[in-house]
């Protein structure tokens, strides 16, 4: 064999050496993201967001944002169970049969005016999807599309979790208590972030985000004119050593090493100046990574309030919302299932653009599910623009781009495909 022949045969065989063999579950992920990025994918995933972004229900009232989706879910021959947790969806994908994985996406807004100018501003007074759960329920809608699509190649069954009232309403506690998805192996869910570029995203093994509880007390006194303080009990002294003596709670009772936040941050009484009022009212959160450490501090909570209340002669009563917001516990990732996520969105968007992130204070109710089926939570990357001030979730000023529903898409739809793939080897 002529040399310059044996050398090609020597180059190909190098190139084909240092080039990756795709595996089928990686030439399905990077498919998934070019279809959603299509003009048919893409322009219909915008329109569904502006629509529910328009038109924001608060917790448990999301009936005309259920009722879209099932609107989709029908257009695109997809069943599911309807009204689960009282405006929850959950659809179907895939043989019908086991193995099943879920993915959720939550569908409340919050009682916040929007400030944005814009075309698709919020219709409703007062209420705005400003934590991006709109994108969230597109997202999910555009994997089911996608996942459609593709449901020959599903190797078992894909819950498509639309879940109400994320923002304090335990709506994750609520689909869990209805049975919904006792049989699922393992279940994704994401968030969109307003400090991350299109493109990136952000997440971690183990501890990701607190445990959160919320609690209220209303501090009694006695009334009286605001000269003659002798006649009255002051409710509002009283209620400023509650708080004071709260902040002790975290800088002389918690471990350092523990990561604990409590937070007043309602603080309401008297409405003149000189008047003692009968009563004062606060209220707040408390934050931790440990469930046993949030029992004992909810405890300690009402201990400090109830005892600081008593040494300045008032009566109270506390409340921590156990009904209707009961304690969140810390978002926790499965090891196994990070991995998976590293692996997917490595391929699908490079292993530069997956970052690992430190834990947050921020609470979500994902963190129900977790406790009962092994669960993956992580950021989307859904920055504006560069130039735009710095917006947070929960802002009236926040804005979402747009650009970044179709990785939202290509991202639940590659998890869960490559994830039924895999426990079946
Ligand atoms: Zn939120
Ligand atoms: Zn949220």
């Amino acid at each position: 064999m002529p040399f310059y022949k044996c050398f090609n045969l020597l180059t190909i065989f190098l190139v084909l050496a240092a080039t990756p063999i795709l595996s089928s579950s990686e030439q399905l992920s990077t498919k998934f993201l070019d279809i959603a990025k299509t003009p048919e994918v893409f322009d219909w995933m915008v329109k569904i967001r502006r629509k529910i972004h328009e038109n924001p229900e608060l917790a448990y009232g999301e009936f005309e944002t259920s009722k879209v989706i099932r609107e989709e879910l029908d257009k695109m021959g997809i069943p599911y169970k309807h009204p689960v947790a009282v405006t929850g969806v959950i659809g179907f994908i895939g043989t019908g049969t086991s193995p099943f994985v879920a993915l959720r996406a939550d569908m409340d807004a919050l009682p916040i005016q929007e400030m944005v100018e814009w075309e698709h501003k919020s219709k409703v007074p007062g209420k705005m999807h400003a934590c991006g759960h709109d994108a969230h329920v597109t997202m999910l809608l555009g994997a089911a599309k996608i996942l459609k699509q593709h449901e020959k190649e599903i190797q078992g069954t894909i819950v498509l979790v639309f879940q109400p009232a994320e923002e304090g309403g335990a709506g994750a506690k609520k689909i869990l208590d209805g049975g919904a998805l006792e049989n699922v192996t393992a279940i994704f869910g994401l968030h969109a972030v307003p400090n991350v570029p299109v493109g990136l995203v952000a997440s971690r093994s183990g501890p990701i985000l607190a445990g959160s509880g919320f609690f209220e007390a209303i501090i009694n006194g006695k009334g009286g004119h605001a000269a003659i303080p002798q006649l009255t009990i002051d409710p509002i002294i009283a209620a400023s050593n509650v708080i004071i003596s709260l902040q002790h709670l975290v800088s002389r009772e918690a471990d350092p090493l523990e990561p604990t936040v409590v937070t007043v941050s309602k603080f309401q009484g008297g409405g003149a100046f000189n008047v003692i009022p009968d009563y004062a009212t606060i209220g707040g959160t408390f934050r931790g990574f440990s469930k046993n450490g949030m029992e004992q501090l909810k405890q300690r909570i009402e201990q400090v309030i109830i005892g600081q209340a008593g040494v300045n002669r008032c009566n109270v009563t506390v409340n921590f919302f156990d009904e209707v917001s009961p304690m969140n516990p810390p978002t926790v990732n499965n090891d196994e299932l990070h991995k998976h996520f590293q692996n997917v969105a490595g391929n699908l968007l490079g292993v530069d653009k997956v970052i690992n992130m430190p834990p947050f204070m921020g609470a979500e109710d994902f963190a129900f599910y977790q406790e009962v089926i092994p669960g993956y939570f992580f950021m989307l990357g859904m920055k504006y623009a560069s130039l735009e001030p710095f917006q947070s979730l929960h802002s009236p000023y926040l804005r979402i781009n747009e650009d970044g529903l179709p990785y939202g898409a290509a991202l639940h739809a590659s998890l869960a495909t490559t994830y039924l793939i895999k426990i079946k080897q």
